[in-house]
């Protein structure tokens, strides 16, 4: 287990509570079209773990799994519907949705498959076409 800081985090209800805890491999904002719509937003805000950082504290019978590829095994608490991580088993990673963890302080470093976007961002952050290299990406970057 990681050592650091733990924050809590949960569903829109609140029946399904969880922790994370220490420093997550990455943050940014995700544009892509199916983060678009599952989440029903313009850009998704994702916090990346390691699994053994992510706890479920309770209501885990409540979670539902629905992934159409296999490459996202996506999360939501079914008593609210609200959205709460996506795994990602070929990184060994868990997107923790930011919103999911308000007390997490989230600083965002990157914005990935941004060729997909509908809501262009002038942050300042570097904009990637679709992911990192080492994530299988073209590691190439596009102008805000
Ligand atoms: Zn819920
Ligand atoms: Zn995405």
């Amino acid at each position: 287990m990681s050592s650091g800081e733990t924050y809590n985090g949960s569903c829109f209800c609140g029946a399904v509570q969880f922790t994370v805890t220490g420093e997550p491999a990455g943050m940014g904002y995700c544009h892509c079209d199916s983060c678009r719509h599952w989440s029903a937003g313009p850009v998704n805000a994702f916090t990346l773990w390691k699994p053994e950082a992510v706890k479920i504290l309770q209501g885990g019978d409540l979670i539902k799994t629905y992934n159409k590829s296999p490459r996202s095994i996506r999360k939501w608490c079914s008593a609210c519907g609200g959205h709460i991580f996506t795994e990602h088993p070929e990184w060994d990673l868990i997107d923790v949705y930011a919103a999911a963890i308000p007390d997490f302080p989230f600083k965002p470093g990157v914005h990935v498959h941004y060729q997909e976007t509908v809501l262009h961002i002038q942050d300042g952050l570097p904009k990637l076409r679709d992911l990192p290299k080492e994530m299988g990406g073209s590691g190439d970057s596009l102008s805000e």
